[in-house]
């Protein structure tokens, strides 16, 4: 099979592989469609490439949707040629945090596809069965992909802080995350208001359905909130950038009592008192790291349901062998997401 590695930094392979075969509670998924994500970069440019235990080089990726190719021993929920998307964090799956549903919690192990582990951009990808979610006959693979990682941090987002129809939520950062929490949030019925300093996002936030867009680089964005809100902050915050600037801004967003969701992943040290600053507004903060398996599920039921506009986030699509292209796109900071089409048919093994 075809599987795509990047053995030093900055550079991309694909390389012809023995396909895997399935274990006992295993499943082996051909994969369709796979979205190239925001860490996938931040990997492709570390000083070092990530490497399996026995320090070979890994397969690469982690938002991945396709068909079950073929069932290990005991696995009895999963029927052949079945359509699925890969829930990417894998746990021992009988824990105290597994049984609840929060597998990232894991407290035995835990990994993931390209996270100690081999990624999904190939042909075919072993994954523990559990992992497999169903998806219905009127969901794409386009839009499952994206529901793996961007969607997922959403609806986590979403269901932590408890959104509801009776909330005003902040979204700071419409990249990929922050427009999958508005989409999912207008689902909900709450009202939106979306940050960033990006017109071409702003606009995209716009056509989906955003109530109120904000250039976070015209004027005092404090005031701009309380404007359109009755002189009052958010009712719950999504920080989807990882900047202590920002983060500061989601504070000062919020009103009292205010749930933030912290989903932005960055490296620089929050300097004042964040305690301090929770405390005065009484706010729960909660940190946001990626989708316990419990949220999939009813994931893709709204998304379905509702047919949300996820389609509407594709910025392009290029087949495996331009995986470079790909990565490039996703890199220029593009709006959206960028799919790697894997294959377009089920092809029984
Ligand atoms: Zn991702
Ligand atoms: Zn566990």
């Amino acid at each position: 099979m075809r599987a795509l590695f990047c053995p030093q930094p900055g550079s991309l392979e694909i390389r012809d592989i023995a396909t895997p075969s399935v274990g006992a509670g295993q499943a082996l998924i051909q994969v369709a469609r796979a979205s190239v994500c925001g860490t996938d970069i931040h990997k492709y440019r570390a000083e070092q490439s990530e490497k399996l235990a026995d320090g070979s080089d890994m397969i690469v990726g982690h938002e991945p949707a396709g068909w079950v190719a073929a069932v290990g021993e005991g696995v009895t929920h999963l029927k052949l040629g079945q359509r699925v998307l890969i829930a990417g964090v894998f746990s021992c799956g009988d824990c105290h945090f597994c049984r609840q549903g929060y597998n990232t919690c894991c407290e035995v192990s835990r990994c993931g596809l390209h996270w100690d582990h081999h990624g999904c951009n190939s042909d075919y990808t072993l994954i523990p069965a559990q992992n497999a979610i169903a998806l219905p006959d009127d969901l794409s693979f386009d839009v499952a992909a994206l529901l793996t990682c961007a969607g997922g941090t959403a609806i986590t987002i979403n269901q932590e802080c408890a959104v509801t129809a009776d909330d005003v939520v902040g979204i700071i950062g419409l990249g990929p995350v922050g427009l999958s929490t508005l989409l999912l949030a207008k689902a909900y019925g709450a009202k939106v208001i979306g940050i960033d300093l990006n017109e071409e996002r702003l606009a995209l936030a716009d056509d989906l359905g955003c109530d109120v867009c904000i250039n976070g680089n015209d004027g005092d964005v404090v005031s701009s909130v309380h404007q359109v809100n009755n002189g009052r902050g958010c009712d719950v915050v999504a920080e989807c950038v990882g900047l202590a600037a920002t983060q500061k801004q989601a504070v000062a967003i919020s009103r009292m009592r205010t749930r933030i969701g912290f989903a932005g992943l960055g490296t620089q040290n929050y300097d004042d008192n964040i305690a301090l600053s929770l405390i005065d507004k009484s706010i729960h903060g909660i940190g946001i790291a990626a989708t316990p398996i419990k949220y999939f599920r009813p994931m893709v039921e709204l998304v379905a349901s509702k047919q949300l506009a996820f389609d509407k986030m594709i910025h392009s699509h290029y087949p495996l062998e331009q995986a470079s292209d790909a990565f490039a796109a996703m890199e220029s900071g593009c709006r959206g997401k960028v799919l790697i089409d894997i294959a377009d048919e089920y092809t029984p093994l």
